[in-house]
């Protein structure tokens, strides 16, 4: 079974998860997203469960809202985890930043989410599916 590896910028955190059960990886336009990553902020969901942290000195949890918080690095500041963790349907879920991901990988974005929220700065220019919200 092919592993996908990733990390942030330092170095500091560090992780592995399975290539297989992943969902739709997609772009995500929503102001929370935005504000966190400086622009829009493209991921993959994994299951929780196939996730394996091989360095998190300096993983950070911040929680976002009631129901959902996002994972950084508390040294370079790299933005590489949301987890809706009190979602039911999302919690068993992690979505992992694609920007974390070392290369290659078959990843490719599908689909752009929570448009209706777009910054005004940028335009979708690509034919791929656009979602109002999820
Ligand atoms: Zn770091
Ligand atoms: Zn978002």
């Amino acid at each position: 079974m092919q592993k996908l590896t990733g990390g942030c910028l330092c170095g500091g955190v560090k992780f592995t998860f399975a290539n297989e059960n992943l969902r739709t990886a997609d772009a995500c336009h929503c102001s929370q997203c935005r504000r966190w990553s400086g622009f829009l902020w493209g991921s993959v969901n994994a299951p929780l469960g196939a996730v394996r942290f091989i360095n998190d000195k300096s993983l950070k949890w911040y929680r976002a809202s009631e129901y959902a918080r996002r994972g950084f690095c508390g040294e370079c500041g790299a933005s590489m985890f949301w987890h809706g963790e009190k979602l039911e349907g999302h919690n068993t879920r992690i979505a992992i930043a694609l920007g974390a991901l070392d290369e290659p990988h078959q990843i490719k974005i599908e689909e752009h989410i929570f448009v209706a929220d777009k910054g005004q700065y940028y335009e979708i220019a690509d034919a791929l599916p656009q979602k109002s919200q999820y």
